[in-house]
C-alpha cells in the first residue's frame, strides 16, 4: 500500500495548539497571519520573537493526540507512506512518525536560524528567562541587558538576528523538502491520499493531493467543514481529526490484512 497524508493546523488543535485562523489563534490581540511574517520580524523582533517563544513553551507542554497516534500507526504499517505536515510542532514525531518518512513542509518551531547566513541550531530546551530573577538588585541592570539579548538572539557566526526556522507567508518552501515531495510523487500513484485538519488554503497542498490521487486512488478529506479540495475527495468525514483518524486507519489496515 502507498499512502501520503497531508495534515494541517486541525490535527493539532484538539492536542491544545491553537490555529492561526479565528479568535483563539489571536495573541495580545494581534494577528498571527500578520505576526507569522518577514515585514513583522523586520519591524518588531523582539514582538515576534516573544510570540515565538510562547508558542515553543506551549508546544512543549502538549502532548500527540489520537490523530497523531493513527497516523504514526499507519506510518509504521505502510511500506510506502509519506507525511506531508504544515505544522511546526513536533507532535507528529513525537507520536512516532520517523523523518525519513516525514516531510515538515513549513519548518521546525524549535529549531533557530540565521536571517543572513547559513547558521542554524536546534533550541528544543526551555530558555532559561526565568533564571533573571535570581539576580541580585547589582545585577539587575546587567541581567536586563542579558534578558534583552536573549529575546533577540544574534548569529555566533555572523552577528545578524537569528529566526525562527519556520516559513513566513510569503516566503518560499524550503527547496529539499520540495524535493522529497516531488521524489514521492514521482515514484508512483498512492493507493490512499488522506487530507486532515487543514483548510487547503495553500495551492501546493491540492496540488500534492491530487497528483497523489490521480490513477484513482482515494482521495479523504477530514475536516468538520468544506474546504477547496472537498469537491475532489472521494470521501468527506466531516469530523475533527482525533475522532476521525483513528477509525479510517483502523478500516484500511485491516481491509489490507483482508488482502494479505
Ligand atoms: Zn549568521
Amino acid at each position: 500500500m502507498r499512502v501520503l497524508v497531508l495534515t494541517g493546523a486541525g490535527v493539532s488543535a484538539e492536542s491544545g495548539i491553537p490555529t492561526f485562523r479565528g479568535k483563539d489563534g489571536y495573541w495580545r490581540n494581534l494577528d498571527p497571519t500578520k505576526l507569522a511574517t518577514p515585514e513583522a520580524f523586520a519591524r518588531d523582533p523582539q514582538l515576534v520573537w516573544d510570540w515565538y517563544r510562547e508558542r515553543r513553551q506551549r508546544i512543549r507542554n502538549a502532548r500527540p493526540n489520537a490523530a497523531h497516534e493513527a497516523i504514526a500507526r499507519l506510518a509504521h504499517q505502510t511500506e510506502e507512506f509519506l507525511l506531508v505536515t504544515q505544522n511546526v510542532d513536533d507532535l507528529h514525531a513525537r507520536a512516532g512518525v520517523a523523518a525519513e518518512k516525514m516531510v515538515r513542509i513549513h519548518g521546525d518551531i524549535f529549531v533557530t536560524r540565521c536571517s543572513r547566513c547559513e547558521f542554524e541550531r536546534h533550541d528544543y530546551e526551555q530558555e532559561d528567562e526565568e533564571q533573571d530573577a535570581a539576580y541580585g538588585v547589582r545585577e539587575h541592570v546587567r541581567a536586563f541587558k542579558a534578558a534583552t539579548c536573549r529575546r533577540t538572539p544574534k548569529c555566533p557566526a555572523c552577528h545578524a538576528l537569528l529566526r525562527p526556522g519556520v516559513v513566513w507567508f510569503g516566503e518560499q518552501l524550503s527547496r529539499n523538502e520540495l524535493e522529497r515531495v516531488e521524489d514521492f510523487l514521482d515514484g508512483g500513484a498512492c493507493d490512499v491520499v488522506i487530507v486532515a485538519g487543514t483548510t487547503a488554503t495553500f495551492g501546493y497542498i491540492i496540488d500534492w493531493a491530487l497528483r497523489g490521487s490521480r490513477d484513482g486512488a482515494e482521495l479523504i478529506e477530514v475536516n468538520p467543514e468544506e474546504t477547496p479540495l472537498s469537491r475532489f475527495a472521494t470521501r468527506l468525514v466531516r469530523e475533527p481529526a482525533a475522532i476521525a483518524l483513528p477509525r479510517i486507519v483502523d478500516d484500511l489496515t485491516a481491509s489490507r490484512s483482508a488482502i494479505l
